[in-house]
């Protein structure tokens, strides 16, 4: 078995849709980034690239491509959960935390589950947890978001 640990976080910025594991959720700002700027997807995509061995998202989905740009991140996730197979490896588990001060992320846990299950991760397996930073450091002030995730990987 392998086990691998993912972070990421990314600024708030108006005009730009919120998407957090892989869920549209109503809000004034949204996630920056080259892609949909989903902060849970890429946290998770680390850990499972992190247990491979295999480097870290930038290298897998450079922001400098084209092709990433405004890109679905569940997509990407799904990618990876292909190349974890490709390499002989199942995703066992994903256990992962989110912090953003506003808006309440509880509500849309179960919709985040479902989205990444169609990523190839089954809702059974995955773990999310959502909190704030009691109004301290960026994630308090509502500068931004981030996540962590830890996956298991279980030999094929
Ligand atoms: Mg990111």
């Amino acid at each position: 078995m392998r086990t691998g640990i993912g972070y990421d976080s990314h600024r708030l910025a108006e005009g730009r849709r919120l998407i957090i594991g892989g869920v549209d959720i109503p809000f004034e700002r949204g996630l920056l980034g080259h892609s949909d700027g989903d902060v849970l997807c890429h946290a998770i995509i680390d850990s499972i690239i992190g247990a491979l061995g295999l480097g870290d998202i930038g290298r897998h989905f450079p922001d400098t491509e084209p092709e990433w740009k405004n890109a679905s991140s569940v997509d990407m996730l799904r990618q990876v959960v292909d190349l974890a197979h490709a390499e002989g490896f199942e995703v066992s588990w994903i256990d992962s935390t989110v912090l953003a001060e506003r808006p309440r992320l509880a509500p849309h846990i179960d919709s985040m589950k479902e989205a990444i299950s169609r990523a190839g991760i089954p809702s059974g397996t995955v773990n999310i947890k959502a909190k704030t930073d009691e109004g301290m450091g960026f994630v308090g002030k509502g500068e931004g978001m981030a996540a962590y995730a830890v996956c298991l990987l279980n030999k094929l």
